[in-house]
């Protein structure tokens, strides 16, 4: 009875335009041309709700922070809807980009944003950017206020019932129960424009109201945006069928590693935290057989390079390759050993700033072994750099 319907007023319910409920079961078959090639694109089989098994390929997926620019969405409690909302699907977004770098499980994103600053976006640009991008998936993140300030709890919308979007509505809303622990107002269906307009599965996600006392006390600490995130991400992922997974904040294999040592995989390690406050971060190469010598290289972007038949990880914007020469390491047994150690005064002087990521990979030359294809590449690491 308190139910707070439509308070998220700029969730615009009107102006229907599509003039078909895509998400409805057996829809499809009603669909043609051009609408029908969304439908199919989307991977939407019609009312099925099955996820099961990650299809190969990444997923293509729009988060979408509600309101922003000089639409604030709902105000309470010292927060402001459209600035927690941007702060949730940036981190969602880091995650998800995360998870597809690493490859010790989880799934394989694209994320786009319908905003990744504090910009004005109308409801129809937000569904129109998802549809042409051709997305799998749409999430849209949004708080809640109400007149009523008793008026508390999380839900999650879907355009309607039985349908794939009510399967990924309904992750989400579970792992948000479990992460924010706020009342569990449930999962329900909404003619909202974003959930009404996009082609694809679509869910909107309340996280709580900003104008219940109990609620934003819970928002506004200090991990609350980061429980959230992870589970929009768990929710993604559990529609997936994949099991719920952090995804290793780094050091993350990105790049596999060319061979250039007989019977020996030389393998890139590191140990402590690259940080601008700690000087315990080494960077290491063991397995390294004699003859050679190492190189770490450092870029602040990755750049795929293809380079004697493997991929050289980083490039471009190279901005600093500390030399290590190592000969003579090993004796041809495999035990050498490559190592740098980058303390504060290494970090700080290179101009690592928090939050970059960074890129490590070694190269070899072995002219002894390889006289005719002299180069091999370690496994790449990236590594984001803390305070
Ligand atoms: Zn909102």
């Amino acid at each position: 009875m308190e139910y707070p319907a439509g308070m998220d007023s700029h969730r615009n319910t009107t102006g229907h335009r599509a003039g078909f409920p895509h998400q409805a079961i057996g829809v499809v078959a009603t669909l043609g041309g051009a609408a029908l090639l969304a439908a199919l694109s989307s991977g939407a089989a019609p009312g099925d709700g099955d996820t099961s098994g990650f299809v190969g390929g990444p997923v293509r997926v729009v988060i979408d922070p509600g309101h922003g620019g000089s639409d604030s969405g709902a105000v309470g409690n010292g927060i402001v809807e459209k600035e927690i909302n941007l702060a949730v699907a940036l981190r969602l977004q880091e995650l998800l980009e995360l998870d597809t770098l690493d490859t010790n499980g989880g799934g394989d994103w694209e994320v786009l944003m319908t905003r990744e600053t504090d910009a004005t976006v109308s409801l129809i640009a937000r569904s129109d950017l998802a549809n042409n991008w051709a997305a799998d998936r749409f999430i849209s993140i949004h708080h809640n206020a109400f007149g009523q300030s008793s008026a508390n709890g999380t839900e999650t919308f879907s355009f309607s019932e039985g349908t794939i979007s009510a399967n990924m509505r309904d992750r989400i809303q579970e792992e948000l129960i479990l992460a924010l622990g706020l009342f569990n107002r449930g999962s329900k269906t909404a003619n909202f424009s974003v959930l009404r307009e996009t082609f694809m599965p679509a869910a909107l996600s309340e996280g709580g109201f900003l104008s219940n006392p109990g609620d934003a006390a819970v928002l506004s600490s200090p991990d609350a945006v980061e429980r959230s995130a992870k589970a929009h991400l768990f929710g993604l992922q559990r529609h997936y069928g994949l099991q719920p997974c952090v995804p290793t904040d780094g050091p993350t294999t990105y790049c596999v590693a060319k061979l250039a040592s007989p019977g020996c995989v030389p393998a890139i390690t590191s140990s402590g935290t690259p940080s601008l406050a700690n000087s315990d971060f080494v960077i290491a190469c063991d397995s390294v057989v004699s003859q050679q010598f190492g190189l770490l290289i450092w870029s602040r972007q990755e750049a795929a390079i293809p380079l004697f038949g493997a991929t050289l990880c980083v490039g471009g914007s190279i901005r600093r390759t500390p030399v290590q020469y190592s000969f003579g390491l090993g004796n041809g047994n495999c035990s050498g050993r490559l190592e740098l150690s980058l303390d504060t005064a290494f970090m700080q002087s290179s101009g690592f700033q928090a939050g970059e990521e960074i890129f490590a990979q070694w190269w070899f030359r072995d002219p002894f072994y390889f006289p005719q294809d002299p180069v091999g590449l370690s496994n790449g690491l990236r590594f984001t750099v803390l305070p």
